[in-house]
């Protein structure tokens, strides 16, 4: 039971989506982010089931308020790319909750492997993690904020 906190993968998945601004194009990206993401050393390698659930349930919590807050912030027009983006990096790490609950994966064995095998995790790195979603975070609403460059678009607000 090892990951990367799923608030990265969302606030990521925000970003590409901002970033991208087309919502097929975002899903994709933001599912390859999530391998990428997951393949940089990050926090994991849990002493125990127990102590992971005592980070895994409010980082859930935390990934689902981020990506509401978020889907409101998003001007209307990048909302569907934000919103694809932020699932498309968050849709693989289902396979934890699923088997959690059903005890079972919904990936093919040959994904769950791969998703786990490119994994490089070790404990106390907690700083990096929350440094990382802060980084996420700015960099996310930044782009989101940002006007569209277009000359074409004068006389719209937002
Ligand atoms: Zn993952």
């Amino acid at each position: 039971m090892i990951r990367v906190l799923l608030t990265n993968h969302v606030l990521s998945g925000a970003l590409i989506g901002a970033l991208t601004r087309r919502p097929a194009a975002a899903f994709a990206i933001g599912a390859a982010s999530h391998f990428a993401l997951d393949a940089v050393p990050h926090w994991g390698d849990w002493a125990s089931p127990r102590h992971f659930l005592r980070v895994a349930v409010p980082d859930g919590l935390i990934s689902l308020a981020a990506m509401g807050a978020i889907t409101a912030l998003a001007p209307a027009e990048r909302r569907p790319a934000v919103l694809a983006g932020m699932t498309g990096a968050a849709l693989p790490d289902i396979d934890k909750p699923a088997k959690l609950w059903f005890g079972r994966s919904p990936w093919p064995d040959a994904v769950d492997a791969f998703h786990l095998r490119i994994q490089p995790e070790a404990p106390r790195r907690a700083h990096i993690e929350i440094a990382a979603a802060g980084v996420f975070a700015v960099a996310a609403l930044t782009a989101l904020r940002r006007p569209r460059a277009a000359a074409g678009s004068a006389g719209r607000l937002g």
